[in-house]
């Protein structure tokens, strides 16, 4: 990375107050955003984009010729993972959601001669409306996932409850962090984890104190308020 961009980028973690010491892959959440907002975070010297919406995802790849690691982010059906896994820029699914949903990844990056890493979506607070393994699923379901060739499981995603405390969401975050402790207590094959995706604009500091490795920002990047209420 040339000087400039990283001192940039340098920044931008000032800015968010993000602590220096910690290491901390910020993902830049693009849904919505037009082509000059993406390309002036680029240029501050973000590398890695993620995107919720398969079409979406596929043109922003194509339009950003310049190295982006993307990120897919959102919920995935099985009949999309076949466009999704072509997308040479891929560098992981955050939202692999439930076992069929692994299975066919695999088997569709099977196809094209790849391994594509992915983190396991929990639903932790056992949300209706959110997708993800409950707690129990998820352990239920290792076995057969580390018996999956085409995947490489990197660890654990979630999307705390949208409350205006971002305070509240800290035992959420423990709960994942303690699940990916738990998991890693067993010896794997393949599974590994050492990723924890959580903590998005109004709660990301939060994640951050309970081992979070990955954050998902939209609104805060693109300099508008990270509040919800
Ligand atoms: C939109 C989105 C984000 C980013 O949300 P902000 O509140 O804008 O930071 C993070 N993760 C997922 C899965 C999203 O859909």
């Amino acid at each position: 990375m040339p000087e400039t961009k990283k001192e940039n980028f340098e920044q931008i973690k000032k800015k968010l107050k993000i602590v220096d010491n910690k290491e901390v892959k910020i993902v830049g959440v693009t849904k919505n955003r037009t082509y000059e907002e993406v390309e002036g975070i680029l240029e501050k010297g973000l590398t890695d984009l993620g995107e919720n919406r398969v079409q979406e995802l596929m043109s922003k790849a194509e339009m950003f010729t310049r190295s982006v690691n993307w990120h897919f982010i959102g919920h995935l059906q099985r009949n999309k993972v076949k466009y999704v896994v072509r997308i040479p820029q891929l560098a992981m699914i955050h939202s692999v959601d439930s076992l069929r949903l692994a299975k066919k990844v695999s088997q569709e990056a099977r196809r094209v001669g790849r391994r594509i890493p992915v983190l396991l979506q929990v639903n932790i607070a056992r949300e209706e409306q959110k997708y993800g393994f409950s707690k129990q699923e998820l352990l239920k379901s290792l076995d057969e996932l580390d018996e999956l060739e085409n995947i490489e499981v990197k660890g654990l995603m979630a999307m705390a409850p949208f409350v205006c405390d971002p305070e509240e969401t800290r035992i959420y975050f423990a709960d994942l962090r303690k699940l990916s402790e738990n998991v890693k207590e067993r010896e794997w094959n393949r599974i590994e984890m050492k990723e924890l995706s959580m903590g998005m604009s109004q709660d990301y500091l939060v994640a951050i104190e309970e081992g979070a490795t990955i954050i998902r920002l939209g609104r805060v990047l693109f300099s508008e308020e990270g509040g919800i209420c």
